[in-house]
C-alpha cells in the first residue's frame, strides 16, 4: 500500500509500506479522509516537541472498516472513525474513566505511525461508528470533540460569558460547542479574516481584534463590566495565555486547550482575589466523540463550513507546504485517500 512518510522535518516521500495484517484485537480501516491538523503542520515545520523522524503524520480519518479484528459490535464495511489515543488501559488516569490524559498516551501519527496511508490497524477499542455521517464530516470529528472536551471540562452553563482565545481551528469548534451549551461566545483573534468567518458563517455576537481595540475594555463593555467567567486558551502563544488571566471575572475558570513549551506566569494577587481555577483540556474521550457526532447529525455543527481546501493522497507532498502560508486562509485541507 501506498503511505506518505515525514522523513525529517520539511520532506515528505510516498513509499510502499505491506498492508497490516490481521490480528484479533486490531482493526484494519481502509482511509478515505484524512483532515490535516496544526500537529501534522508543526511535525512537517520541526516544530512539534518530542517528535520522531521518519513518521506516518495525519490522525484526523474516517473510512472503511475492512477487518474488525474480532470487534463484535462492528460489520466489515461500514463506515468508521477511531479514536488516536491509545491508552494503557491500567493507570490512574485510565482507572478515573480519563483515558485521554493516560500517563503512558500514544497519540496515532505523532508517537506511533498515523494515517497517511491507504489502511491502517487501530486496537479495536479505538473504533467509533459513524453514525450516519458521511466520511467528509466523520473527519472532522477528532478535532471538533477536543473543543467538545474543553467545554465539558469548563461546564459551560446557559448564558455564561465564555470568551475564546484563538479562532484555529480548535479555537473555532470550542466557540461552537459552547454556543450550543448556551453560552455568550466572545471570540478574539488577530487575524481579520477568521473573525469575519465567526461572525458570518458561525453567527457569533462578539469578535475582538486586539490589534484594533483595546481588548479589555471591549470585554468590559460586553459583559457589563462582569468580564467572562469561562476564559478559553486556543492559541497556545505563551504571551496570549499570560496575557489572557485579566480577562477573567471574579470566580472565572480558566482552560488552557493550546499547548506550548514555555513557563507560565501570572500575577497570584490577581489571580487569587478572583479565586480563579485554572485547568488544562487534553484531546478527548469517547463521550466527547460521540456528543459531537449527534451534534452533527442534528445540524448543530456543519462541519462542511471548516473544509477550505480538498486535495487528492498523489498530490498532499506538493500541496502540504503551501498549508503553512496564512495567505493561503486555509482552516481545514481534507485529503481525499480513493474515491467512495
Ligand atoms: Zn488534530
Ligand atoms: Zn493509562
Amino acid at each position: 500500500m501506498k503511505a506518505l512518510v515525514c522523513t525529517k522535518p520539511g520532506e515528505f516521500n510516498y513509499e510502499i509500506h505491506q498492508k497490516p495484517i490481521s490480528k484479533t484485537g486490531h482493526a484494519i480501516i481502509q482511509i478515505k479522509r484524512i483532515g490535516i491538523c496544526g500537529t501534522d503542520l508543526h511535525a512537517f515545520e520541526g516544530t512539534q516537541p518530542y517528535f520522531d523522524y521518519p513518521r506516518i503524520l495525519g490522525h484526523e480519518l474516517s473510512g472503511i472498516l475492512v477487518d474488525t479484528g474480532g470487534a463484535t459490535d462492528f460489520e466489515v464495511g461500514e463506515v468508521v472513525t477511531f479514536i488516536p489515543y491509545f491508552n494503557c488501559g491500567n493507570c490512574i488516569a485510565c482507572k478515573s474513566q480519563k483515558p485521554n490524559c493516560c500517563s503512558s498516551l500514544k497519540v496515532s501519527g505523532v508517537h506511533i505511525d498515523g494515517g497517511f496511508s491507504e489502511y491502517l490497524s487501530v486496537p479495536t477499542y479505538s473504533l467509533v461508528k459513524s453514525g450516519g455521517l458521511s466520511v467528509d464530516d466523520l473527519c472532522l470529528v477528532e478535532p471538533l470533540s477536543i473543543g467538545a472536551h474543553a467545554i465539558r471540562r469548563a461546564e459551560v452553563k446557559q448564558g455564561e460569558f465564555v470568551l475564546v482565545v484563538g479562532a484555529g481551528p480548535i479555537g473555532l469548534g470550542i466557540a461552537e460547542f459552547a454556543r450550543i451549551a448556551g453560552a455568550q461566545v466572545i471570540m478574539m483573534d488577530i487575524n481579520e479574516g477568521r473573525l469575519q468567518f465567526c461572525k458570518e458563517t458561525l453567527k457569533l455576537a462578539f469578535v475582538i481584534n486586539p490589534k484594533t481595540v483595546d481588548p479589555t475594555e471591549e470585554i468590559h463593555k460586553i459583559t457589563d463590566g462582569n468580564m467572562p467567567t469561562v476564559v478559553i486558551d486556543a492559541t497556545g502563544n505563551l504571551a496570549a495565555i499570560n496575557k489572557s488571566f485579566q480577562y477573567m471575572a471574579h470566580g472565572a475558570k480558566y482552560i488552557l486547550v493550546g499547548l506550548q513549551k514555555g513557563e507560565i506566569s501570572v500575577s497570584h494577587p490577581e489571580f487569587h482575589k478572583r479565586e480563579g481555577t485554572l485547568m488544562s483540556s487534553r484531546n478527548a474521550t469517547r463521550e466527547d466523540f460521540e456528543y459531537v457526532i449527534s451534534c452533527i447529525a442534528s445540524g448543530l455543527v456543519n462541519p462542511a463550513n471548516y473544509i477550505t481546501h480538498r486535495v487528492l493522497f498523489d498530490d498532499v507532498k506538493e500541496q502540504f507546504p503551501s498549508w503553512l502560508k496564512p495567505e493561503t486562509g486555509v482552516i481545514k485541507a481534507v485529503v481525499e485517500v480513493s474515491e467512495e
